[in-house]
């Protein structure tokens, strides 16, 4: 038999790692809905310049991480590395502003696909929960996405994380502090890696994000940009961060925190693991606000804020406080029959009790007590049915509790009553 094997920093999920994911998603879906925000689904793949106009050329997700591809039309399509531009693409293409600057909350959850270097929690198709406020701009829309996401974390039961928050500035702002950057870097270009030389020229900011040089004492006393933000920028933050205040929400605002992406001005945050593992200090959900992406993919000049988390890192910190609370692959019944008539007799029962609402199971081959006790081990029932000749005759069952392990013959139609009740 060939041998094949998943592709590099890939996953296959199933039973447990199946479930959790599943749980995860429901459970964040909950609190996404319970802030306003509903559910949008775009392709995974996009024509590339989707990305490359939106993310940037000079970042590392378009400069070498896209799985980028042509197809047989010999257009440039990409699978998605993020979900922020595919829902701006959405958002200008089926006109969703409407008729002016209404504000529309979206959330999306999905695969995502980046050619990373695998490592602990950094995988080439890796699972995104996000959110996106596009259409109007305000402090307290910010405050509220940043909180739906601590919210998440509270409701995961999720601890020891920390929120950085920092302000990059509107364009005034950020241009102003481009000009200082390169004044700065200008005779510091040998210290810094081939990437940043290009960086330099297009995009000087993305130099404080680049992964290589990260503990480089030359990025770490660059100039700041909250030396270089202007009034309304300035003011913007000071509202961000009293709000924060007003509910207890723990922040540290990091100076150094620009964000890899081109489309972010203002408000950027990242939500950090602290912990005494390989995942500390990852970033488990990281966003911002971003003022010209929509514009720059040819819609209205609208703003929008969103974020996305890594449920892959969500899932790893969960193992790791063991927060997961009961996950149950069991099912509600197990049906064992001990001759052909009577698992005919047992289908039709677990039929009616499915269609009640719980789980059933069955073996579809042995007719033998022990083979089906043997099966049954699999699948961890609450209650094992057991029918036989006098059962099927008389209409009724054996029904074991199989954490008790008592058992005793009821009525049919009594047993979906006695299993829901136990549930
Ligand atoms: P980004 O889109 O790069 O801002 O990432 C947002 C979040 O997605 C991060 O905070 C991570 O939790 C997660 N993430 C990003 N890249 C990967 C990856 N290669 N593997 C797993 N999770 C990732």
């Amino acid at each position: 038999m060939a041998n094949y094997q998943k592709i590099k920093g890939t996953q296959d999920f199933f039973g447990l790692e199946a479930l959790k994911k599943k749980t995860l998603e429901a459970k964040i879906r909950v609190v996404a809905e319970n802030f306003g925000f509903q559910e949008i689904m775009t392709p995974i793949f996009e024509y590339t310049e989707v990305f490359t106009r939106s993310v940037g050329d000079e970042s590392d997700i378009v400069s070498k991480e896209m799985y980028t591809f042509l197809d047989r039309g010999d257009r440039s399509i990409t699978l998605r590395p993020e979900g922020t531009a595919s829902i701006a693409r959405a958002f200008n293409e089926n006109k969703l502003y409407g008729n002016g600057n209404q504000l529309n909350k979206y959330y999306y959850c999905g695969p995502m696909f980046r050619y990373e270097r695998p490592q602990a929690g950094r995988y080439r198709q890796f699972h995104q929960f996000g959110v996106e406020a596009i259409g109007n701009s305000s402090p307290l829309l910010d405050c509220d996405v940043i909180m739906s996401a601590y919210r998440i974390f509270e409701t995961l039961n999720i601890k020891n994380i920390v929120l950085k928050i920092n302000s990059i500035g509107d364009f005034a702002s950020r241009s102003a502090y481009q000009t200082a950057l390169q004044t700065y870097f200008k005779d510091k270009l040998d210290d810094l890696c081939g990437d940043c030389h290009r960086r330099y020229s297009k995009n000087p900011m993305r130099i404080l994000d680049c992964k290589a040089d990260k503990n480089n004492p030359v990025l770490l006393n660059a100039p700041k940009i909250k030396d270089y933000l202007n009034e309304t920028s300035q003011e913007y933050f000071k509202i961000i961060l009293s709000i924060l205040d007003c509910f207890n929400i723990k922040y540290v605002v990091d100076p150094n925190l620009v964000r890899g992406l081109d489309y972010y001005t203002d408000t950027v945050f990242e939500y950090i693991i602290q912990s005494d593992d390989e995942l500390n200090g990852l970033a488990i959900c990281a966003g911002g606000k971003y003022a010209g992406l929509v514009r720059e993919l040819g819609g209205p000049d609208l703003p929008g804020i969103g974020y996305a988390f890594g449920l892959e890192r969500i899932t790893s910190l969960l193992n790791n406080q063991e927060a997961w609370g009961n996950l149950e692959l069991g099912v509600d019944v197990f049906v064992i029959g001990l001759d052909p008539e009577s698992k005919q007799f047992g289908l039709q029962l677990a039929h009616e009790w499915r269609m009640g609402g719980l789980k059933v199971e069955l073996d579809y081959q042995s007719n033998i007590l022990k083979t089906q006790f043997k099966t049954l081990e699999r699948f961890n029932p609450s209650y094992i049915v057991i029918i036989g000749e006098e059962e099927r005759i008389s209409n009724t069952v054996t029904l074991k509790n199989n954490t008790t392990k008592e058992q005793q013959r009821v009525a049919v139609d009594k047993v979906m009553a006695i299993v829901k009740e136990k549930k």
